[in-house]
């Protein structure tokens, strides 16, 4: 294809318009770039567009979850509680939007359906399900690591006569369950936080577990005014200290001191003062919590206690304790309330280990050993994580290779960035980078730098693409399961392995390695020359 020829052309096309594809846009029009940016929904925000279940709210507090590359916007925008409930995160985004004049570069409502390269143009076509296709020197994923909801995969799931509802695509109107008997299935952290707030609406609300989480209290609730003054006077400073900590958020504390080497009533004392912090606070209290089981076990152990103290029914509080994986292993979940619930009347816990759905029925769930007649079921069953969004577009490289064919086995990358045999592609926080073991908004930003960095940079060398070598992506990939062996999070069935996916391969997809780490390989990579990729011109192509 001659570039362009009967297609519009850009600079870069961008996929997704959440957290990472605004901020791509806004970037690459800073460079003088033309692009144009496509998005399946109906507005922007992505993740807090889609997911309006209730109680969906961010569990890592806002003044920390929200972009820090404009300090303007940063300190124009005032939260209103310590973490932000979906309704202002959606609004934050659109504000961004607004702000930045983004949205005359977005086109919604079109899903892209395919990418292909062309290697005679150093060009991608990237095809819509409104029949267009574009060609453009570069095309960025910002599609998503939890944007594709798992199948609903039980028997009779279509014969049930009753309300169905997904979290990840929860109605506009918002639902009202006053009255109604209703079944959750699923018990992460959607329906962690939606669980207690149905609950105070529905007649009953019926919660069937596979697997137990650990979650611990948010405290939520409008920020302190000392804390949001102190945080307005040392805004740059508190960013500049999240991206120094392991998983990008400062308020985590993360100490180094090891839980073995305190005594157990020390211990105890730590865990308390963290827990009433709430959050992700629990897991920064010692160094040693992700990586030696037995100090592991002394956290898990501090929740199984207060999971059975909350709870007052000693056989559903059993029930509630997780004790299949290490704490933290699983994405830890930030509540209000929803250990609570379960003290409620009006709330029953079903054990799907113990008694497994065998059908959805046209009035409500059937297990082995009782059927539960509902007048709605919310389907809280998860993400296909990390590569869902990217398996469902037709993506073709070098030779006409398939994308998900050579992921068949796990993904591989380097640096979560770009995939040899894929020049010029670039995806935001893919697998391989710290991703969702970070502040989303610390890695996505770090993410939309480095790409507007090297097109910048291509484009000052007039060059034509960039592509990860075989030999730099076959060592990153190995260093990533490297470092992920030497923690627990490898112990668990977590979306993180693709576990909760039938079929997937079992791979520990993000980066463990922390993010500073991770941030200075990949500046190293650039400063070097961007080492480990290969670079031509359009006139080497071919
Ligand atoms: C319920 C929930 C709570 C979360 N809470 C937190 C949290 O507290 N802290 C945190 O750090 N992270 C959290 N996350 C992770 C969250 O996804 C990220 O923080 C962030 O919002 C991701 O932004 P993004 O732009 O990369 O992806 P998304 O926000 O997922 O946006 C991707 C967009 O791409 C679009 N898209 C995908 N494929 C296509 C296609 N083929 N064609 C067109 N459009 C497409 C989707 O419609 C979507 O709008 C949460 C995720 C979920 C689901």
């Amino acid at each position: 294809m001659a570039d362009g020829a009967g297609e519009r052309t850009y600079d870069a096309v961008i996929v997704g318009a959440g957290f990472s594809g605004l901020y791509m846009l806004h970037r690459l029009r800073g460079l003088g770039l033309t692009a144009r940016l496509y998005e399946a929904g109906t507005g922007v925000g992505g993740t807090w567009y889609w997911n309006r279940y209730p109680g969906a709210r961010v569990d890592i507090e806002s003044l920390e979850y929200s972009y820090s590359f404009s300090p303007e916007l940063d300190a124009e925008w005032t939260w209103s509680e310590r973490y932000a409930t979906q309704p202002e995160l959606l609004a934050y985004l659109n504000h961004v939007a607004d702000r930045f004049d983004l949205t005359r570069d977005i086109q919604f409502e079109t899903r892209v359906t395919a990418a292909h390269f062309d290697e005679a143009a150093n060009r991608w076509t990237v095809s819509t399900d409104k029949g267009e296709a574009v060609s453009a020197r570069y095309c960025v994923m910002a599609t998503g690591v939890l944007s594709v909801a798992n199948e609903i995969a039980f028997e009779g799931a279509d014969s049930f006569q009753g309300k169905t509802y997904r979290t990840g695509s929860w109605p506009k109107a918002g639902v009202d369950f006053t009255g109604q008997r209703v079944a959750v299935i699923g018990t992460g952290s959607s329906a962690i936080q939606s669980i207690p707030e149905i609950a105070a609406q529905a007649d009953h609300v019926t919660v069937f577990q596979r697997t137990p989480n650990f979650s611990v209290p948010a405290h939520n609730g409008p920020i302190d005014p000392a804390v949001a003054q102190d945080w307005a006077a040392n805004r740059a400073q508190y960013r500049r200290e999240a991206r120094e900590t392991g998983f990008g958020i400062r308020m985590v504390d993360q100490q180094d001191q090891l839980a073995l080497d305190a005594d157990a009533e020390a211990r105890r004392a730590t865990f308390e003062a963290r827990w009433q912090v709430g959050g992700f606070a629990l897991l920064g209290a010692y160094g040693d919590l992700i990586t030696d089981l037995s100090a592991n076990a002394t956290a898990a152990g501090f929740v199984a206690e207060k999971i059975r103290g909350i709870v007052k029914d000693p056989q559903i509080a059993e029930k509630l304790v997780p004790k299949s994986f290490p704490i933290g292993s699983k994405r830890l979940c930030v509540d209000t309330g929803y250990y609570a619930a379960f003290n409620r009347d009006n709330v029953s816990l079903v054990d799907l280990r113990e008694t497994p759905i065998e059908a959805i029925t046209p009035t409500g769930v059937r297990t082995s050993d009782a059927t539960y007649e509902v007048d709605a079921i919310v389907y809280a069953i998860g993400f296909d994580a990390m590569t869902g969004a990217l398996g469902k577009i037709d993506i073709r490289g070098r030779g006409g290779a398939a994308l998900k064919a050579q992921w068949a086995a796990g993904p591989e990358t380097y640096l979560g960035l770009m995939v040899a045999g894929f020049p010029n592609l670039f995806i935001v926080t893919g697998p391989g980078s710290p991703s969702v073991l970070c502040n989303m908004a610390v890695a996505i930003e770090q993410h939309v730098e480095w790409i507007s960095d090297c097109i910048a940079w291509m484009g000052a060398r007039q060059m034509g693409a960039i592509e990860a070598t075989e030999t730099a992506q076959a060592a990153w990939v190995a260093h990533v399961n490297e470092v992920a062996e030497t923690t627990v999070f490898p112990l668990a069935n977590s979306w993180y392995m693709g576990a909760n996916v039938p079929g997937k391969p079992r791979v520990f997809m993000p980066y463990i390695g922390g993010f500073p780490a991770y941030r200075d390989k990949c500046n190293e990579v650039a400063a070097n020359g961007y080492e480990g990729f290969a670079v031509s011109s359009d006139a080497q192509r071919g």
